[in-house]
């Protein structure tokens, strides 16, 4: 396994891979990685004759600068990682490679069909339009037959979609696939994040309630409305001491919308633990 720094060298091993007719996976992380990113380069690997992971904290796609400089970072033991699920390439530029001073500060806007005007995309401004700008980029520089995308960012990889197979950029990545993967848990039931590292041990244990209250509601759905669920879902966990539901949301899974029924349904949640941050859903006819 080879660590590339430089857009350059990245270029000139994705040509060689690409002359010998070789297929490539791109698996976009931003590190600290944990079994559910293994997951998605395990089926890279699988799938594809190179994988290439990219490990890079997007400056782009913060909009707020203390969640940026708390992000956790360990490029070594993410490599071990790799290179122990056989991923070919990392690819772990520095900001500066990735983007010119200009390209760093400039507002990059995108249109995703709306997708983008709900539950991330309205909590976080611009976060999305980061992510597009670094994902496309990354596109372009590797030129992936296939790329991974987790469920657990249901809305990223809806965007990421929508970027490749409906948007002005459609077509421009050749016969570009996107794969999405179902979400690792632990045996508990808590969906693992990079941002997991910094709850406490108790913390951690609180937390549990979110995924336990997301299972319990494909319960409430079989007799309660989508609006029912939502209120219990956002009650429930609000009732435990140490965690805030910022938004819990039952949107149709294709168009992102808020759905009256069940039907192609996912119920999408934030939920402040402290002072971490804690994405999860769930599919409610899946
Ligand atoms: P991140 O490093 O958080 O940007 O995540 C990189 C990729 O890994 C994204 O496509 C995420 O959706 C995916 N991912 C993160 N956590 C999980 C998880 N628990 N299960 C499946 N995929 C995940």
């Amino acid at each position: 396994m080879q660590i590339i720094t430089t857009k350059q060298e990245l270029q000139r091993q994705v040509e060689a891979c690409k002359q010998e007719g070789k297929t490539i996976g791109l698996v976009p992380t931003m590190g600290a990685l944990h079994e559910g990113h293994a997951s998605l380069v395990r089926r890279a690997v699988n799938e594809n004759d190179i994988c290439v992971v990219s490990v890079f904290v997007n400056p782009t796609q913060f909009n707020n600068k203390e969640d940026l400089a708390l992000y956790p970072r360990d490029l070594e033991r993410d490599a071990k990682l790799l290179s122990s699920i056989g991923a070919h390439y990392v690819f772990a530029p520095s900001p500066e490679e990735m983007y010119t001073a200009e390209e760093m500060n400039q507002t990059f806007t995108f249109d995703f069909g709306g997708l983008d005007k709900v539950m991330e995309g309205k909590m976080r401004p611009g976060h999305f339009n980061g992510v597009v700008q670094v994902v496309s980029r990354l596109f372009y520089l590797v030129q992936p037959d296939r790329a991974y995308f987790g469920e657990k960012d249901f809305q990223q990889l809806a965007i990421i979609r929508f970027m490749v197979e409906r948007s002005t950029l459609a077509g421009t990545f050749g016969n570009l696939q996107i794969v999405g993967c179902p979400i690792v848990r632990e045996s508990t039931g808590l969906a693992l994040s990079s941002r997991n590292e910094r709850l406490s041990e108790a913390e951690k244990q609180t937390a549990l309630a979110i995924s336990h209250t997301l299972m319990e509601s494909l319960e409430w759905a079989k007799t309660g409305s989508v609006r029912e669920v939502e209120k219990r879902v956002t009650d429930t966990i609000n009732a435990v001491e140490g965690l805030e539901v910022e938004y819990y949301e039952i949107v149709d899974k294709t168009t992102l919308q808020p759905t009256d029924t069940f039907h192609n349904a996912i119920g999408c949640v934030t939920v402040y633990c402290g002072k971490v941050r804690l994405i999860d859903n769930i599919q409610y006819d899946a």
